[in-house]
């Protein structure tokens, strides 16, 4: 009978659903899109499963680390002791993931919904995928940061620097093992400290940076548009996702009179239906839960919407 039940809820049409979200993205005033892991793990990216490491981090798979969530949170900090074997990790997570993994349908078709709109994007994601759809930078606020940048790990100041063109040495210079050698690993050209991935991996809403503006535009985005036809489009949120977007100004949608809610989300691990966004959770008229494969909900809800 579960089995049954299973069997049935995989199939579930949400045909009817997914048009009506369509319409309310086409006729609203602005959306703010908020993405968290499961959009890219709908497109090969799932850090908590064992392929992105056997594939592409085989060392570390052998010995025994199963999920790039568990390397992350490994190398979550750089320290005296663990510099050269933090920077063995995040050089090879840049390159090979943060740039040169495919764009994934998802992202593509999701900037093909918002081109000529309104729009603005917050993500818990740091693989790259937001970026390289090719949204406009001042229209996405990455709460973790952005790991295929720079910083400085004294903080001596705000400012950031592209890694593309130092990520070829310092692999090189690991010999196939795991750790960069020291002389390699970048420094800031103001303090002469080791250089660090702009990225926060603990997350908490405290520690969160704001070095490239980002916050300061999702607020700008906010008060621009907080009196108009909005709609919230969540896709991919798990909990983990909610818990670091639980932003200081989030709950102000709710304050608007008209605000519309589109879940998207194929995890298990999606509160229920709950919304990051307390306000919106009380709007159930106007909320829809579209529970499928991300990717292919994704190619319903831009179908019929022209490229230009
Ligand atoms: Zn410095």
């Amino acid at each position: 009978m579960v089995f049954l039940e299973k069997l049935f809820k995989k199939h579930e049409d949400y045909t009817e659903q997914i048009t009506k979200a369509r319409q309310w993205i086409l006729e609203a005033d602005a959306i703010a899109v908020y993405i968290g892991s499961g959009l890219s793990a709908a497109g090969g990216l799932d850090d908590k499963k064992s392929r992105l490491v056997k594939e592409y981090f085989r060392d570390y798979y052998r010995m025994g680390y199963r999920s790039l969530k568990e390397l992350q949170e490994m190398y979550a900090h750089m320290t005296e002791q663990n510099a050269k074997a933090y920077w063995g990790y995040w050089a090879r997570y840049i390159k090979e993931i943060a740039y040169q993994f495919e764009l994934s349908n998802g992202y593509k078709d999701l900037l093909r919904l918002m081109r000529n709109r309104e729009y603005f994007i917050c993500t818990t994601n740091i693989d790259g995928q937001v970026q390289k759809a090719g949204f406009e930078a001042n229209r996405i606020w990455s709460l973790k940061g952005d790991c295929r940048f720079l910083k400085c790990s004294q903080a001596c100041c705000p400012k950031a620097y592209e890694s593309k063109e130092l990520l070829d040495g310092i692999i090189k210079s690991m010999g196939g093992n795991l750790e960069v050698q020291a002389n390699k690993i970048p420094r800031c050209p103001h303090c002469g400290m080791y250089l660090i991935p702009d990225v926060e991996m603990d997350c908490l809403v405290e520690s969160i940076g704001d070095s490239q503006g980002q916050l300061e535009a999702y607020k700008r985005f906010i008060e621009k548009h907080k009196n108009e036809k909005i709609v919230l489009l969540e896709l991919g949120i798990e909990s983990r996702d909610l818990i670091q977007m639980a932003s200081r100004d989030d709950r102000v949608w709710g304050e608007t009179s008209c605000v519309q809610l589109v879940k998207m989300n194929n995890s298990k691990d999606d509160l229920k239906g709950e919304s990051y966004n307390e306000s919106a959770n009380k709007l159930k008229d106007e909320m829809i839960s579209i529970k499928m494969d991300l990717e292919e909900a994704m190619s319903q809800l831009a179908s019929g919407i022209i490229s230009m």
